[in-house]
């Protein structure tokens, strides 16, 4: 549970920029990057700084950090103007539901393809 950065943990390293990433926002307790192998026409992955391994454990730490994640992912929406045709917000949590990154992530899924369901 801890709060310390991870040096096993890809996502620490992107918040810390020892591995690259297409960085789209950042405030002091959060990071937004663009996801390597996107699903739709945007695909943005909001990331708290600190280090928890889901969405539950960050929450249940840090409620106001996992409320800046929510802020920020609209955030992104509006800047990637996909707020008002709609977005999708996805949590995954554990491997069943197929989370492969143990640092807490939302993802922020929308665009035109998406919208239709071509994605
Ligand atoms: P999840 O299945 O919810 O754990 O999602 C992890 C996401 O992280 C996947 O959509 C990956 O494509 C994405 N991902 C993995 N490595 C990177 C990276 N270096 N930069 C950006 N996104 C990544
Ligand atoms: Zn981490």
């Amino acid at each position: 549970m801890a709060d310390l950065p991870d040096p096993d943990c890809i996502f620490c390293k992107i918040v810390t920029r020892d591995i690259p990433a297409t960085v789209v926002r950042e405030t002091d307790r959060t990071l937004a990057f663009r996801d390597i192998n996107p699903q739709a026409p945007t695909h943005v992955l909001v990331v708290p700084k600190a280090h928890y391994p889901n969405a539950a454990t960050l929450a249940a730490a840090d409620p106001e950090l996992a409320a800046a994640l929510l802020t920020e992912a609209a955030e992104v929406a509006a800047d990637e103007k996909i707020a008002e045709s709609g977005y999708r917000l996805i949590f995954n949590t554990g491997a069943a539901a197929g989370q492969t990154v143990y640092h807490a992530h939302v993802h922020v899924l929308g665009g035109q393809a998406f919208h239709e369901g071509l994605v």
